[in-house]
């Protein structure tokens, strides 16, 4: 006998838990379950935020998600406030940081997904774990799943195909292209950057807190992190996506570096010269050690010799090289080790403002799946909670007045 319910989401993570929540809000009786391959729910949630979970940003509105249009409807629906009123009525607080991030008072991603997992079983969702959907077959009163679930409204939360072993396998693209849907080519985003450059061995672990690296056109500034593999820190993971699209079609792509942005390239020609020392040490004071000596050595400068030796062209050279730092760029570390996917559900085929399928029937998605993503810094929370709660809220009003309810 098949388990029957209104409404089934796949996948219990962070878009799926917060859509069932919303539902039951809003229609108190219908039955809703939630299928969740893993042995337990939500446990991506947990290694957000180096286990902190940076839930959401302040700038969340005007972030440059990609297809950002269609983003925005559910962006403003549920908005940051009112995905913190979400919070407080599952009985979570947050407080945000001096650059506007946004994290659970108790400063545990735990608190988090507690919270959302005691708020579902509270109100009677029920929740299949270790249950891998991997066959929907749209029948004439909605779907049946794995020839063991039926349901009349489905919901699609499977998330995408970075991190794996937090969950998202990617399965939830197969099952969307078997209902006939499309998806986008897909890149691993939020990720270290590889390349082939043998300097990078000599300065692996040293970080430069401020640099801008720009590829491809596309710039991104904050904390870069030198390693044996390449590239990592905060800015390099912002522009990862672009790195990954290109190395795709050209096999390697140019970061240039600028390591010092607070300064053009003049300033730093002007300070260098006006003071003298030996010149493995006249870059000590702008730059971390190994990156100076990697600097001096790019510019062809022995730094043995005193920096008085040095005419205006060797200043102007060394300057050119803190600016212009170019590191070869050969692909990424993949998506196992990616925060987020670049690309996903065509969004072409969804309704923005309810994120229902234009294709099939009484299907909705939400979070990561859809083909939007964004930075660093709880952008991608907040379009999982936004997305989330605006499909929650459609497919419960659906369920309860009919298709034509608006
Ligand atoms: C290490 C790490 C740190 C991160 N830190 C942050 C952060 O601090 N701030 C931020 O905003 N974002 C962060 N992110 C990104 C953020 O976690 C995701 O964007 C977000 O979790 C997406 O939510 P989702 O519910 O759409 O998908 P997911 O969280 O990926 O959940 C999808 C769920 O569906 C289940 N599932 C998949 N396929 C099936 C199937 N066929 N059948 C049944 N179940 C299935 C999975 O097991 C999973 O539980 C981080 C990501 C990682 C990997």
């Amino acid at each position: 006998m098949k388990k029957q319910f209104d409404i089934i989401i796949v996948g219990a993570s962070a878009s799926g838990l917060a859509a069932a929540i919303n539902a039951k809000k809003i229609a108190p009786k219908s039955s809703i379950a939630m299928l969740e391959r893993l042995p337990r729910v939500g446990k991506k949630i947990l290694a957000t935020g180096n286990g902190r979970c940076n839930l959401s940003n302040i700038g969340a509105a005007d972030h440059p998600y990609t297809n950002k249009d269609f983003a925005s409807t559910a962006l403003s629906k549920y908005n940051v406030d009112k995905t913190l009123e979400f919070f407080k009525s599952i009985g979570l607080l947050t407080y945000t940081d001096s650059s506007g991030r946004i994290y659970p008072l108790s400063n545990t991603a735990s608190g988090v997904l507690d919270s959302l997992r005691f708020a579902a079983e509270n109100c009677g969702i029920e929740i299949f774990c270790d249950t891998k959907v991997q066959k929907i077959k749209p029948t004439t009163g909605g779907f049946a799943i794995n020839d063991e679930f039926l349901c009349k409204k489905l919901l699609i939360a499977a998330g995408g195909c970075a991190a794996p072993t937090q969950g998202s396998d990617g399965s939830g693209y197969e099952l969307l292209k078997l209902l006939g849907h499309h998806v986008t080519k897909l890149f691993p985003s939020l990720v270290q950057l590889t390349s082939p450059d043998k300097r990078m061995r000599s300065l692996k672990g040293v970080r430069v807190h401020d640099a801008i690296i720009e590829i491809d056109g596309v710039q991104s500034r904050g904390e870069v992190l030198f390693t044996d593999y390449g590239l990592s820190g905060i800015a390099t993971m912002e522009i990862s996506s672009v790195a990954a699209r290109k190395c795709e079609s050209s096999k390697t792509v140019l970061a240039t570096l600028d390591l010092l942005p607070t300064m053009t390239e003049n300033e730093i020609t002007d300070f260098l010269s006006n003071f003298s020392t030996k010149c493995e040490n006249m870059l000590n004071g702008l730059l971390p050690k190994a990156v100076g000596a990697a600097v001096l050595r790019e510019a062809g400068i022995d730094s043995a010799v005193s920096s008085d030796k040095l005419s205006k062209n060797d200043f102007c050279k060394i300057s050119r090289v803190i600016k212009h730092f170019e590191v070869v760029i050969n692909g990424t570390k993949g998506f196992d080790s990616a925060q987020v996917t670049s690309g996903g559900a065509d969004v072409r085929e969804f309704e923005a403002d309810t994120l229902k399928s234009k294709i099939v029937p009484s299907l909705w998605c939400s979070g990561e799946i859809l083909d939007i993503d964004g930075g660093c810094g709880g952008f991608n929370l907040q379009w999982a909670w936004s997305s989330g709660l605006l499909a929650g809220e459609k497919m419960a009003k659906e369920l309860t007045y009919g298709e034509k309810y608006a």
